[in-house]
């Protein structure tokens, strides 16, 4: 146990060392910030010896003070004391100015570097990454858990500097004034500092408690209104009705023990406090020696000034505690491995011959293979059709040739070069892809066929592209045209226009290999004519990879492959196949009843899926 305690320390303190390698390109900053903290903590015992000067001055209001200015000589107290009470807090202010500003420097540029190192990785991770950490802990890790980090780095940093030196300040005031009484009150503090402690801590475990309770509330809510048409379609009114109360209710309960928690929390803490003061007050009285009045006033402030720093440092581990679990977290995703990408060669132009040799692949972490021996060829400006059940593994396959995944066994050789050979942005250069689920930005039509390398492009190309795609047809009809805006992930545009950006996309790419793995939602017969408009010039001379869940699209291919639990099972041209009674045939049997059906009502084949 003890083994496990040390070796976990361990951990954390090379984690947190590693934050403050983040440091490093603040350090200016940093020191001047911590100049300021100083500053700020020094003007602590001050004040409390202005309530000596000002006590004194109650007996005398003429008497002069202990120290003559240089100009003017001695100055009696009356106006001594407010003069330099005024003095004191203008030089904590700016003590404090300079920390608190200076810091805040440190820690917000701490945050930008952090934030942008994570966002780097993200690019650079591989898919599986992304197949094995949900979204949103990705997103809140750049968002939420940079900001605990620096909470670590800076904020404790500058609790243990501030508070630090305000107790050592304090002590050492009031150790000069009375010794005794200060070693008397070094027994006794503690004592009360526990309780006090103790008080509050139970306190915020319940209030954590509650907390957790009022994001159930959230949850619910946001879930219903996401999913407002399945709750309405399936008669889910009542059941997210009661939900939603029962959860409510659950908080209203919940609050109200919070409330009730706090007001019994504040007098008793208050009593606790308060006694403990009746026992310093006593002390200062038995033990005063031969204080003067205004003596004892200060003593008193300088300790009660006490306990509030003491309590930042003892809460200062907790936050550090956090920090470094959030940083653990972000170093975890700063080591993973980036995408393999160990390949060499770079061709500025290739024909786009495909050629896959006994591949097989397994998904990592996964035991069942996928894809098992698969062969084909794909000649320059040829055209490859996979078929076949869903989960066959079409898009697996598909999903290799970019490298999205890596494959141990087997060969896929682009103009008889294996693709791991590629320098990974060489490779992807050659290659169009239009992926099952359509990915669109936030932006403009044109911005969106017109994506990454593509972003130069002048706008005749774009709407050439979009021509091409059969998409210039109901962009021209939109307000703005290709200046239209298309909302998140393109929420304005039906289906099979978000297809057909993707489409324009790719032709827009202009790649020799062009892959297309269709969306395997049910179109209407309308859009479905489109996009095999838009496919019939998209594949027009370049080598195409076809997955198709409509055959009527790839009765044309060169090849078609019929694939089943990973294996090709059958292979062909589609005049071949049909007659041969097999896989294939079968496979375009049932769509030809489902399409009959499709005709009579259209509610029937979309609730049927594409693909038996
Ligand atoms: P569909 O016609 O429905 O698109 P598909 O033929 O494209 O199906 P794939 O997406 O290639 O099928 O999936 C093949 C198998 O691999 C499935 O059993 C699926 O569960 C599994 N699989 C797919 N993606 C992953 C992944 N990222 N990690 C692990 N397993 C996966
Ligand atoms: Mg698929």
């Amino acid at each position: 146990m003890p083994q496990a305690a040390r070796s976990s320390s361990d951990a954390s303190l090379k984690i947190y060392f590693r934050l403050l390698r983040y440091l490093r390109p603040f350090i200016g900053l940093f020191l001047v910030s911590l100049f300021g903290y100083v500053i700020f903590a020094s003007a602590q015992p001050m004040l409390a010896v202005i309530l000596k000067y000002f006590v004194d001055g109650l007996a005398t209001p003429t008497g002069v003070m202990p120290y003559e200015l240089p100009l003017i000589g001695g100055v009696q107290l009356m106006y001594g004391v407010p003069i330099l009470m005024i003095v004191i807090i203008a030089w904590q202010g700016f003590g404090s100015y300079l920390g608190n500003y200076y810091l805040a420097r440190v820690s917000l540029g701490l945050i930008h570097d952090l934030r942008r190192a994570l966002f780097d990785s993200l690019l650079k991770l591989p898919n599986r990454y992304f197949d094995q950490n949900n979204s949103g802990h990705l997103i809140s890790r750049i968002t939420y858990n940079v900001t605990m980090v620096t909470g670590a780095a800076t904020d404790a940093i500058k609790i243990v500097i501030r508070e630090g030196l305000s107790v050592i300040f304090l002590f050492g005031y009031l150790l000069w004034t009375n010794w005794k009484l200060t070693l008397v009150l070094v027994g006794v503090l503690p004592i009360i500092g526990l309780m006090v402690n103790n008080a509050s801590r139970r306190f915020r475990k319940q209030a954590r408690k509650i907390q957790a309770a009022m994001g159930d509330l959230t949850h619910i809510a946001s879930e219903t209104i996401q999913g407002y048409r399945v709750v309405r379609s399936f008669g889910g009114e009542d059941y997210e009705a009661e939900r939603f109360a029962k959860a409510s209710e659950e908080n209203t309960a919940k609050q109200l023990r919070m409330a009730k928690t706090s007001s019994t929390f504040t007098p008793a803490l208050q009593f606790v406090t308060y006694s403990s003061m009746s026992v310093i007050l006593f002390l200062v009285l038995f033990l005063r020696g031969d204080a003067s009045p205004g003596e004892l006033v200060a003593y008193i402030t300088a300790a009660g000034m006490l306990p509030k720093p003491i309590r930042q440092l003892s809460e200062v581990n907790e936050t550090i505690q956090r920090g470094l679990a959030g940083a653990e977290s972000i170093f975890a995703q700063l080591d993973e491995q980036p995408e393999r990408n160990q390949g060499a060669i770079e061709r500025e132009q290739i024909t786009g011959r495909l050629e896959v040799r006994h591949l097989n692949f397994t998904y990592p972490g996964s035991e069942q293979p996928v894809l098992q021996d698969i062969n084909f060829i794909a000649e320059p400006g040829q055209m490859v059709a996979l078929v076949g059940r869903s989960g066959s593994g079409k898009s697996t396959l598909a999903n290799l040739i970019p490298r999205f995944y890596h494959h141990e066994q087997g060969q896929i050789l682009l103009d008889g070069v294996e693709i791991q050979d590629y320098t990974l942005k060489n490779l992807r250069r050659h290659i169009a892809l239009v992926t099952q689920q359509v990915s669109l930005f936030n932006d403009t039509i044109a911005n969106n066929i017109a994506y990454g390398d593509l972003a130069s492009l002048p706008l005749e190309r774009i709407e050439q592209a979009a021509r091409a795609a059969n998409a210039a047809e109901f962009i021209d009809r939109l307000p703005q045209g290709y200046d239209t805006l298309i909302g998140e992930n393109g929420v304005m545009l039906s289906g099979g226009q978000r297809q057909r950006l993707a489409i324009a996309r790719a032709i827009l790419k202009d790649a020799p290999l062009l892959i297309l793995d269709e969306a395997t939602s049910s179109l209407d017969t309308e859009s479905e004519r489109h996009i095999q408009a838009a496919l019939e010039s998209a594949t027009f001379d370049r080598t195409t990879l076809v997955i198709a869940h409509r055959l009527s699209t790839i009765e044309k291919a060169d090849l078609i492959l019929v694939m089943d639990q990973g294996r090709i099972v059958e292979r062909g041209a589609h005049a071949e196949l049909l007659p041969r009674n097999g896989p294939y045939a079968r496979l375009h049997a049932l769509q030809f009843a489902e399409a009959d059906g499709d005709d009579d009502d259209k509610g029937v084949a979309e609730a049927s899926p594409a693909t038996p």
